[in-house]
């Protein structure tokens, strides 16, 4: 785990580093609450370590400031030599977890970290399970992949997760190429077989666990890639083109190709980005790969 551990004394800041250390996890130090929130703004936090007595700001106030900044629960344990219990409830009021008292005793520290550890890894399991039954809940018959509501929701959920763990998220919109000129030449209902094998292609080439393949629209599609920056995402689209190669499917009325073709556009979550914001990124990406000829992807790192 990442710990962060706040002191405005350099010596308790070594004594607990040491202790922390010792138990095989990372440290970060801050000297101050101002610089513990801001620690927190930057990266993600497994677990912090927080004085009570600080000039400028106390651990209370630093406390309230980061669980009013965080969507997410990560655990807060006081470490105070002020033992009268009234400070137990303001800890646990301003959104702590648990109050312990300098000096810490190591095995204490240790049962505690264990304990928050643990509940921690059912927060993440919960996150799994919102976002396996929020795809369950909502298949595209055709396809088999999320539908388009399906998607609205867990890319909400993704978003924030990813963010609030400062972790990449790359998006994916794809879109057929001159899906009309098959249908009119095919018809309808060879349309929607070829649909249901382009999904496959998709799937397939989004493979990690955590990934979402959706139906976006009619012939869109929409990948979410958790934990990936758009060079990475590239090697999907990479896969996704050489699947259709290898499906052929063929398009004789396509001025693209004697195949079905795709475009693609990439969008990369950067901070401060919205949802909404991500979508549109992906499409104006999408867009452009359509203008230069299609068949292609337009990616962050090659516009
Ligand atoms: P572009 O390369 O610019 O994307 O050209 P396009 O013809 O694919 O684009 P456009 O959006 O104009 O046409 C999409 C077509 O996709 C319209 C419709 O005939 C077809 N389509 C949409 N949904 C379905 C579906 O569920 N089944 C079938 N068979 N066709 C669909
Ligand atoms: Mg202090
Ligand atoms: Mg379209
Ligand atoms: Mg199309």
């Amino acid at each position: 785990m990442k710990v962060l551990i706040v002191d405005d004394q350099r010596s308790m800041r070594i004594v607990s580093t040491a202790i922390v250390e010792s138990l095989g996890h990372q440290v970060i130090d801050a000297d101050s609450g101002k610089k513990a929130i801001e620690i927190c703004r930057e990266e993600k936090v497994d677990l912090i370590l927080m004085d009570v007595e600080m000039p400028e700001m106390n651990g209370f106030e630093t406390t309230k400031v980061i669980r009013a900044e965080s969507s997410i629960w990560f655990p807060i344990i006081f470490v105070s030599a002020m033992t009268d219990t009234k400070f137990f409830a303001e800890g646990i009021r301003s959104g702590g977890d648990i109050y312990l008292f300098k000096p810490i005793v190591r095995e204490v520290l240790e049962s505690m970290i264990n304990a928050m550890h643990r509940i921690a890894k059912i927060q993440d399991e919960l996150h799994s399970t919102k976002i396996r039954m929020e795809l369950l809940a909502h298949q595209d018959a055709l396809t088999g992949l999320v539908n388009r509501r399906g998607f609205d929701n867990a890319i909400e959920l993704e978003v924030e997760h990813s963010k609030s763990d400062k972790i990449p998220l790359s998006l994916l919109l794809l879109d057929i190429d001159h899906f009309k000129l098959f249908n009119d030449h095919y018809g309808h209902q060879e349309g929607d077989e070829c649909l249901a094998a382009v999904a496959q292609v998709l799937r397939t080439a989004a493979c990690r666990p955590n990934d979402i393949v959706a139906r976006y629209g009619g012939e869109e599609f929409a990948i979410i890639l958790p934990a990936t920056r758009p060079e990475h995402a590239e090697i999907v689209v990479d896969r996704v083109f050489a699947g259709l190669r290898n499906l052929a499917y063929p398009h004789s009325e396509s001025p693209t190709d004697s195949v079905v073709t795709i475009s693609c556009g990439i969008a990369e979550l950067v901070p401060d980005r919205s949802v909404d914001e991500l979508i549109k990124a992906a499409d104006e990406a999408l867009y452009q790969a359509k203008e230069e000829g299609r068949n292609r992807c337009v990616s962050p790192s090659n516009v």
